[in-house]
């Protein structure tokens, strides 16, 4: 939409750079070997010495890996990456590296349920304090910070609710305050959201979903300046050592020629799906930022040039109605994450409000499958449930 060269992304992602080393080879060959040997004395003690520019042992820098982090740095805008064995890893080396004992974290309360945990009941234990806001309030941000507030947690847009928050103010903020920013920007993912290019310090991403892009592997990157990752590899990286195998980076490898590709495919069919859904009576919202009638569409424009298929409704049925509706799709599958090629649906347990409301929240992640067959999936569980569809 605003200021991204889109095709700049494909040429990143399908041109790979190769030396004489492959032989010419078009694929980055799989390095699978735990360390690596040296001539001499004087050159195996310069390169241990300067540990994180040379290759001495894979946990800490291995070819494949490499390759992928740099083709994952370029895409998203910053200098540096680094891949560990999943989002989690990732993302609480690129937590713990901006925060010590006694230090203040604000965190969008929507934010995935495992960061929250992390921050909420295993950091609290070392002395590290969050509080968790409302993402859509500059108010409710600023109302949160005290003077030992050293890092600003987002994750835009959040996980079940989908809801923005300004990154430039965000960033603005924490610049005034003298603290960091860190954002998990896996539903946007590099293709479409740019977090580093407006200011943000570090930005996370869990490699399982679309980067990955064919539920195959688990995996996590970190990505920002030369100096912050400097800092993240002789720390967290090192001393937690959650690296990520040189399998699993080939597999991304593969993902990544095509992550352009897909996204703009996936994009098209979850709007679509999402726009059939939103024609639904029976449906009270639908939570995509990609819809006009979402409350922060216009936001959205101005710091993502797109987005993902993963969206979420709620529905004004009784939730065993809603159950029955789940159960009988046949191209949604029940099933955790997403990003892959296949449709999948959570629709679980209600909160207190959805009880008082009389919804239910459902998840959905619209998938590969041609579209027109997947609403059609829908239309004929709906009737099997007793719930009748307009076009
Ligand atoms: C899945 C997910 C994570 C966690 O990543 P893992 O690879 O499962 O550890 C973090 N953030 C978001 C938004 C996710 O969807």
């Amino acid at each position: 939409m605003s200021h991204q060269n889109k095709k700049h992304d494909w040429t990143l992602v399908a041109h790979d750079g190769h030396d004489e080393r492959h032989y010419g080879a078009v694929t980055m060959p799989i390095y699978q070997n735990s360390l690596f040997t040296f001539p001499s004395h004087d050159a195996f003690e310069a390169a241990t010495d300067r540990f994180f520019d040379h290759y001495v042992y894979t946990r800490g820098n291995n070819p494949t890996v490499r390759h992928l982090e740099e083709r994952l740095a370029a895409l998203e805008g910053g200098e540096a990456a680094r891949c560990f064995g999943s989002g989690m890893a990732a993302i609480t080396a690129a937590i713990m590296s901006a925060v010590k004992s006694g230090d203040h974290v604000v965190c969008v309360d929507q934010v995935y349920g495992v960061t929250k945990r992390f921050l909420e009941q295993y950091l609290s234990g070392f002395g590290v304090e969050s509080t968790f806001v409302d993402g859509t309030s500059l108010a409710a941000l600023e109302e949160a910070i005290r003077p030992n507030t050293k890092l600003l947690y987002m994750e835009s847009p959040t996980s079940m609710r989908f809801e923005l928050q300004d990154l430039r103010e965000w960033v603005a903020i924490a610049k005034r305050i003298g603290a960091k920013t860190i954002i998990d920007n896996t539903w946007a993912t590099p293709c479409y959201q740019k977090p580093l290019l407006l200011g943000v310090d570090l930005s996370v991403h869990s490699i399982s979903k679309y980067i990955g892009g064919h539920s195959d592997i688990v995996g996590g990157v970190v990505i920002g300046s030369k100096n912050e990752l400097k800092a993240i590899n002789g720390n967290e990286f090192t001393l937690f050592g959650g690296i990520m195998s040189p399998q699993n980076a080939s597999l991304v490898l593969r993902g990544l020629r095509t992550l352009p590709l897909r996204m703009q495919q996936l994009q098209e069919h979850g709007l679509e799906v999402a726009r059939f859904l939103q024609r639904q009576t029976f449906v009270a919202a639908v939570h995509h930022p990609g819809l006009d009638a979402h409350p922060q569409h216009e936001l959205g424009k101005t710091q993502m040039s797109g987005g993902g298929s993963l969206f979420s409704i709620e529905l004004k049925l009784p939730v065993e109605q809603v159950r029955v509706w789940a159960d009988k799709l046949d191209y949604f599958r029940i099933g955790v994450s997403w990003g892959g090629y296949e449709s999948l649906i959570i629709a679980t347990r209600q909160s207190d409000e959805q009880k008082r409301n009389g919804t239910v929240l459902v998840r959905m992640y619209v998938g590969l499958e041609d579209p027109v067959e997947l609403i059609g999936d829908m239309r004929r569980s709906f009737a099997a449930a007793g719930v009748e569809t307009m076009v």
